[in-house]
């Protein structure tokens, strides 16, 4: 495999179709295109062709054919793009001509993998490629055309750049070492802007947890003891209007899981094996275990109460899971109305803070509302994903590696500033991962810049 090769591969989706595209990358692209169709059309300008194989002389197809010389094109390479009948027939066709023609089908990514070698997108633009071909839901896709639009990336190299400006001073200490080292006052000045970025990166920080939900799914757990009627709850949240992306079914014992559209925010809505106050079964207290470990790793539990259960039962069950924003669903609302389950409830009046709300999920009633105050709950807690948010953990982990050596280098500033410099290039060195934009000229640049080296 190599990057000079000229590659191709369909474009467009499996299967039979309309119109298919296919897509021919690299340098013998145009060369390729012309023994295929004859005389090239202008750059960028769609032409009706006809397509013949070279080898047969067998007339494939008739379709558009789409030049876009390189750089100007995805790849920054010469590419050819051919809308074609989408049958397997006229793939077939095509891919045995242009394999005669000594292209090579592309591996998974290779295109894009070629806009990044060739500069065409940074490493976050390639992720959010990759984001919104699997986007699911509005916040998702909107998310995904911010960051490949380079907003993300535009933050992450403005937090460099800062950086390397604050190193700059600190590094003539370390290559003019005879000029007398760094100035106290230069030192000085290194802290509050240390300081200010630090704070920046904190705030995009917590803000991540919004964006990974949006691009994740916020994760739901339904709890409760058995037959308090979690799954009727799930299915009907399944059956109900909402787009449902994907149902996994598992065994009782496991989990399940629902992937909703609520309020174009994708939410993964797991029920969970019932608590039980106690058990002697061994496989039982495993599902438990899941469950509770899958509570507590949720970002929102929804915890379902039978009234007519819990007036027969002495303790309530483990609700230390339970957190702010929460839900707590008394359900068999037609069994029991909403006066008559508060009497049984009572032990669970000490959980705090938490939305409660009665419905029947046998019946349906009580639904939409619920629905609408969790859609509001999914809502609150993705809200905080700005325009240029951190979407991976990769990013999270830039900003964390990057956090800590700002926080050696203000240790440092004042007695070592060269350890200092060094901490700050290790923090722009961090961020500059984000894109994928790393490379000591950057540092040596900025340095010869800022100092009148030939003087
Ligand atoms: P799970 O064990 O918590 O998942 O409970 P299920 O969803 O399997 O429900 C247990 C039983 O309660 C089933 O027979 C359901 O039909 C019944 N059930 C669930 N929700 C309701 C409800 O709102 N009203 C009535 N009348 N029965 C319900």
């Amino acid at each position: 495999m190599s990057d000079t090769d000229t590659i191709f591969a369909k474009a467009s989706g499996a299967g039979r179709a309309g119109v298919a595209v296919f897509r021919l990358s690299g340098p013998a692209a145009l060369a390729i295109a012309r023994a295929l169709i004859g005389s090239l059309p202008p750059p960028r300008d769609a032409k009706l062709v006809k397509v013949t194989c070279p080898d047969t002389e067998q007339l494939i197809d008739e379709g558009l054919v789409i030049l876009f010389k390189g750089p100007a094109s995805f790849t920054g390479e010469d590419v050819v793009e051919f809308h074609l009948h989408g049958s397997s027939a006229v793939e077939a066709a095509l891919f045995h001509a242009l394999l005669t023609l000594k292209a090579r089908p592309a591996e998974a990514g290779e295109f894009t993998r070629r806009a990044l070698i060739n500069g065409k997108l940074d490493l976050a633009q390639v992720e959010a490629l990759a984001d919104l071909i699997d986007a699911e839901t509005t916040a998702q896709r909107k998310q995904a055309l911010g960051q490949l639009d380079g907003r993300l990336s535009a933050v992450a190299e403005g937090w460099r750049a800062r950086l390397l400006a604050i190193s700059a001073p600190l590094e003539a200490d370390v290559d003019f070492p005879d000029e007398g080292g760094v100035p106290a006052a230069v030192a000085a000045r290194a802290v509050p802007a240390i300081e200010q970025l630090e704070n920046e990166l904190a705030a995009y920080r917590s803000d991540s947890a919004a964006a990974r939900a949006i691009r994740d799914g916020v994760r739901v757990a339904i709890l409760g003891r058995p037959n308090a009627g979690k799954s009727s709850l799930l299915n009907q949240l399944a059956g109900s209007d909402m787009a449902i992306v994907s149902a996994t079914p598992g065994t009782t014992r496991d989990v399940i899981e629902v992937k909703l559209d609520l309020g174009g925010v994708p939410v993964i809505v797991a029920d969970t094996a019932g608590l039980r106050d106690q058990t002697t079964d061994d496989i039982e207290r495993e599902g438990m275990r899941r469950a509770m470990a899958r509570a507590e790793e949720a970002d929102i539990r929804i915890m379902v109460i039978d009234p007519l259960t819990e007036e027969n039962s002495g303790e309530p069950i483990e609700a230390g899971a339970m957190r702010e924003g929460d839900f707590l669903v008394v359900n068999k609302l037609d069994l029991r109305g909403e006066s008559e389950a508060a009497v049984g409830l009572k032990k669970y009046n000490n959980i705090k803070d938490v939305s409660r709300v009665s419905l029947s999920a046998k019946t349906g009633e009580g639904l939409p509302e619920f629905v609408g105050r969790l859609t509001e709950a999914v809502g609150q807690r993705t809200s905080l994903a700005g325009d240029a948010a951190l979407t991976r953990a990769r990013h999270v982990r830039a900003v964390d590696d990057a956090v800590m050596h700002l926080a050696q280098a203000k240790t440092h500033v004042t007695a070592t500033p060269e350890l200092a410099a060094e901490d700050v290039r290790m923090a722009a060195r961090a961020l500059g991962g984000i894109t994928g934009a790393v490379d000591v000229e950057d540092i040596l640049g900025e340095i010869f810049s800022s100092f009148c080296i030939g003087k």
